[in-house]
């Protein structure tokens, strides 16, 4: 036996939840599978930082990561959405009804609204994960002003790192390691970056493990020189990493359109039925919101504004159906 639902949230980051706010107001009563068959929490990236200062709508320090997710969740919970923490093992795309399976469990929906996030790329170190937003950050947008007048490091040598470097020195110094002399980073974005003098460059540089404080938290890596072989320590207060974000796509892989970095194409170049920005994926009847779908603004305002976009097309898309 199957259950049926007329509407399934894979993915329960701001996008997500805000999918879910939007499609149980609508009285569709959305199931969110909670889970991201990555290995991320619930909840998503936000989960993993601290404060959050630039959500609109939080004067006088910002709220929490998981406050804030916590209370998304219960706001669409109080308008008939439910909630599963689980991970989805398996979809059928293929025609609609769509099938999704969580293990064993079959689960049919008229509508899907994927949003499974991406995650930051971490450098594989034992006991990583546990010490972001304790001295090691993902995000420059959402933690750089917590090291005003501080020194820190970024770890990377693309666009990303030439951004949050460039972003970052509005607070405080900033080291850029790379582990080669070349950068994959685009020449303006690099020129612009070289030309400030906030950022210094320690170049060939490879990190092995985090420096830690008594405290457990991060001031800075130990490094191997590539070219020597030598190791150091280098000190700051925090680090950034900037070695790029992976899409967590893999459960649809070879059923919906993907960009060659593995993200989903939506609207108009998915062959979404409309020419102004939409939330259509190449299988009409599934939708895509966040951070899955975007490369570019990775925030969680940016997230939640394309989640109640697809609440709205997955919402007329039935509509239309009936
Ligand atoms: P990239 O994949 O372009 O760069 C990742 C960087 O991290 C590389 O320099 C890579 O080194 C380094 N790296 C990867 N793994 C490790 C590791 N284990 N240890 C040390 N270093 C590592 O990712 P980005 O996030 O920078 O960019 C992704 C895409 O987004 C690109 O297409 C970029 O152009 C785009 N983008 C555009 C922006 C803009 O135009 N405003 C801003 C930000 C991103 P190596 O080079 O040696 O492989």
């Amino acid at each position: 036996m199957s259950e049926k639902h007329r509407i399934i949230v894979i993915g329960s980051g701001p996008a997500g939840d805000t999918a879910a706010l939007y499609t149980a107001r609508a009285g569709l009563k959305p199931l969110v599978l909670a889970g991201f068959g990555a290995g991320g929490p619930p909840g998503g990236q936000l989960m993993l930082t601290t404060e959050i200062e630039n959500f609109p709508g939080f004067p006088n320090g910002g709220i929490s990561g998981p406050e804030l997710m916590a209370r998304m969740r219960q706001q669409a919970i109080d308008f008939g959405a439910e909630f599963r923490d689980v991970d989805v093992t398996k979809v059928d795309f293929r025609k609609p009804p769509f099938k999704i399976w969580v293990d064993d469990t079959e689960l049919i929906a008229e509508a899907v609204i994927i949003s499974t996030g991406a995650r930051s790329r971490l450098l594989g170190i034992d006991g990583e994960e546990k010490l972001i937003a304790r001295g090691l950050h993902t995000c420059a947008t959402c933690d750089g002003a917590f090291y005003r007048n501080k020194k820190m490091i970024v770890i990377g040598g693309g666009d990303t790192a030439m951004e949050e470097a460039s972003f970052l020195t509005r607070f405080g110094d900033v080291n850029l390691v790379h582990r080669r002399e070349e950068f994959r980073a685009s020449k303006t974005m690099l020129e612009r970056a070289k030309k400030n003098p906030k950022i210094t460059w320690t170049l060939n540089e490879q990190p092995l493990e985090y420096l830690k404080r008594d405290n457990g938290t991060v001031c800075g890596i130990k490094s191997k020189n590539t070219k020597t072989g030598k190791v150091t320590d280098i000190k700051s207060d925090g680090v950034f990493l900037a070695i790029g974000h992976i899409p967590n796509t893999d459960l649809f892989k070879g059923q919906l359109k993907m960009h060659d970095n593995g993200y989903l194409v939506t609207g108009a170049a998915a062959g979404g039925p409309h020419e102004h920005p939409n939330t259509y994926t190449s299988v009409e009847g599934v939708f895509a919101a966040g951070d899955v779908q975007d490369h570019t603004y990775r925030q969680a305002i940016t997230a939640a504004g394309t989640g109640c976009m697809a609440a709205i097309d997955a919402e007329r898309w039935l509509a239309a159906r009936e």
